[in-house]
């Protein structure tokens, strides 16, 4: 038997994983493979940072799977048609009858799995990124849910009726003599390393958070300049942590938690939803991986495009100061704020009138947390073309939102530095506080809010 890590890159609640050990014999030192194939992550837009982190968490699993017992064997493919055709050979060769892994969600990683059964592979395949089956969350006439509330409701009488199932972590066996020498690690780049591995977020990020941050959540977490929420996205994004690991915690900690809707934690939990909803809608409507739009209407939409107005939004350059410093953000760490995705997504969308697929692309192209279901979702929200969307007549006022989520511009200050001297008052939008002061530190306003607010009602109208 061969275990094939993908997009699971940890030993805690991981059924493929589960499923090996039970039937591996304990003298015998198991085979698992993951497949580093630059190339097709590079079709797929996964950023630099993004391809660091997975692999800085590989070798770390590396590591804990030969106490397991197991060899880890990292193989370079260049994409999915070679890690297939590697498959083949190596069970082949080494007389292996069965292939596990956990199922991956996108369309191509769904093909690549039925090119494996074509070849005549016995592929056992688990769900692993989700707390409820996908498939199993459905409306009246069977259908998926097109709204998230509904959606919400049905998901949590599912959970408090049928359960879940968490698998923990596996016993360690003190027996292992697997030598560390036989695994050869990753070379990293270490862009990633402000992020610190899995094993140190689960002793000490997720305890304080549950502690001290998560009934604040609801409170501050639209703040940019606070810390408030939990920074776990990037660690879901690759399945180094498992969402039912994090449901079992809270459940732990706030016994009534599916019970408390009202409840000041269920405010975190219910983005947990929005991340089952994205997810499950992206198993039922297999278009969304194809970057087509949810809804139909909106298909034959012909986006001005401006080419100009989208480099000028990827840099950070649009006149308005949240929107820029948010850029910032993205091109300097890695990752963006909720709240700032959000206002981010509707200007370029809005008030620069440019393709939703157009930011989906470079936010992937940059983000450690790049998740094609959570960042398709997002942006077809901010886009209104999505499942349960902004309506299209609602456009985000950058100016208005900045006053509310960074009054004080604080968050402003931190990431456009030439900035960081104008009273909080102008610094929202300082372009006649700079004329009148004759300053010469920031780009003229790209568009002019109340004219392009209007194009885009008119354009989406
Ligand atoms: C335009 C746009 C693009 C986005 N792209 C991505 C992406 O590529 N990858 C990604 O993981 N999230 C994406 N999000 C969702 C959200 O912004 C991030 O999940 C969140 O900012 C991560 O920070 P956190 O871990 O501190 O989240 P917390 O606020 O602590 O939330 C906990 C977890 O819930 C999930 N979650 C939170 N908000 C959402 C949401 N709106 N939709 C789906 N899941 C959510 C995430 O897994 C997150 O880690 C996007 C949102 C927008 C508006």
């Amino acid at each position: 038997m061969l275990l094939w890590f993908r997009n699971d890159i940890r030993i805690n609640d991981n059924p493929a994983l589960h499923y090996f050990l039970e039937r591996h014999h304990g003298s015998e030192v198991g085979k698992a493979v993951f497949f580093v194939s630059e190339k097709q992550w590079q079709k797929h837009d996964w950023s630099p940072i993004k391809i660091d982190f997975i692999k800085r968490h590989v070798n770390a699993l590396a590591q804990q799977l030969l106490s397991l017992n197991i060899v880890l064997q990292v193989e370079y493919c260049d994409d999915f048609t070679d890690q297939v055709a590697f498959l083949k050979h190596y069970c082949r060769q080494h007389n292996i009858d069965e292939v596990v892994a956990n199922k991956e969600l996108e369309v191509n990683e769904n093909l690549r799995d039925k090119a494996c059964l074509e070849q005549g592979l016995k592929l056992r395949l688990f769900e692993s990124d989700v707390i409820v089956e996908k498939g199993k969350v459905l409306n009246k006439t069977g259908d998926m849910y097109k709204v998230f509330t509904p959606f919400k409701r049905a998901w949590l009488t599912y959970v408090k009726q049928q359960g879940f199932s968490y698998l923990g972590k596996p016993v360690i066996s003190k027996s292992s003599q697997v030598s560390s020498e036989l695994l050869t690690p990753i070379i990293c780049s270490g862009e990633s390393n402000a992020w610190p591995l899995v094993s140190q977020v689960e002793q000490q990020v997720i305890p304080t958070f549950f502690q001290d941050k998560v009934q604040c959540y609801g409170q501050e977490r639209d703040f940019p300049a606070i810390k408030a929420t939990s920074g776990l996205s990037p660690y879901l994004a690759i399945g180094a942590i498992s969402p039912r690991y994090l449901l079992t915690l809270m459940i732990q900690r706030f016994p009534d938690i599916l019970l408390a809707a009202d409840s000041d934690e269920f405010v975190w939990l219910n983005e947990i939803i929005w991340r089952e909803f994205y997810r499950h809608l992206m198993f039922h409507q297999e278009k969304l991986s194809k970057h087509q739009s949810f809804n139909d209407k909106y298909s034959a939409t012909v986006w001005p495009n401006n080419p100009q107005y989208f480099r000028a939004w990827c840099e950070g350059r649009t006149g308005y100061p949240l929107v820029d410093a948010a850029m910032a953000q993205l091109n300097q760490t890695g990752w963006m704020h909720n709240r700032l995705r959000m206002v981010v997504a509707s200007f370029l969308t809005k008030h620069l009138l440019i393709d939703w697929r157009w930011g989906e692309k470079y936010f992937m192209e940059k983000l450690i947390d790049g998740d094609l279901a959570a960042n398709n979702g997002g942006w077809q929200w901010a886009a209104s073309t999505g499942c349960d969307a902004q309506p299209y007549f609602r456009v985000f006022n950058p100016i208005r939102q900045s006053e509310r989520f960074d009054p004080d511009g604080e968050f402003i200050r931190k990431y456009l530095p030439e900035l960081a001297d104008l009273p909080s008052k102008q610094i929202h939008f300082p372009h006649a506080y700079i004329a009148k002061e004759n300053l010469d530190v920031y780009w003229p306003a790209i568009v002019e809010h109340k004219a392009a607010r209007l194009a885009a009602i008119e354009f989406y109208r």
